[in-house]
């Protein structure tokens, strides 16, 4: 997989996870001057920290479906965020990596569950190279409609 490609199965991890969690997705876009790097621009939200951590983990969930010899190099920020969200005050660092693994699991089915969207989200990021908040509404249609 090239690199934009990754970068836009990444990006779309995170859109279609937010929008199966009800949190709107502003925009996402493959920053061109390294072609290295996405942004994902989330809507404010009332999530709880642990459907919040999803969304930090679905990037690399994604990425790993679509090639699961892609190492993980995106997503090293994201699973910094994504503990901090899942930590508990009692939590030892065995715990937590217990905690951010089976967290992760989830995450991989969540990104099952919306991959025929994150395929389209992905192609459409990897083609324009952005993606509005209503073009994600229309291509994640489907998935929200099944969840209802
Ligand atoms: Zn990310």
């Amino acid at each position: 997989m090239d690199t934009r490609m990754r970068i836009a199965f990444h990006e779309s991890g995170h859109v279609v996870v937010a929008a199966l969690a009800g949190l709107p997705v502003q925009s996402a876009v493959i920053l061109a001057e390294a072609d290295s790097a996405g942004k994902c621009y989330l809507g404010s939200s009332d999530l709880e920290p642990a459907a919040l951590a999803m969304i930090y983990l679905a990037g690399v969930a994604a990425v790993r479906r679509a090639d699961p010899t892609e190492p993980a190099v995106l997503g090293l920020v994201d699973a910094v965020c994504a503990q901090e969200l899942l930590r508990a005050p009692s939590d030892t660092a065995a715990t937590l990596a217990q905690v951010v693994a089976i967290a992760a699991r989830e995450a991989d089915a969540l990104v099952a569950l919306g991959w025929p969207a994150i395929e389209r989200v992905a192609g459409r990021l990897a083609r324009y190279g952005y993606i509005t908040a209503e073009e994600i509404q229309t291509l994640c249609a489907p998935v929200a409609a099944r969840e209802e």
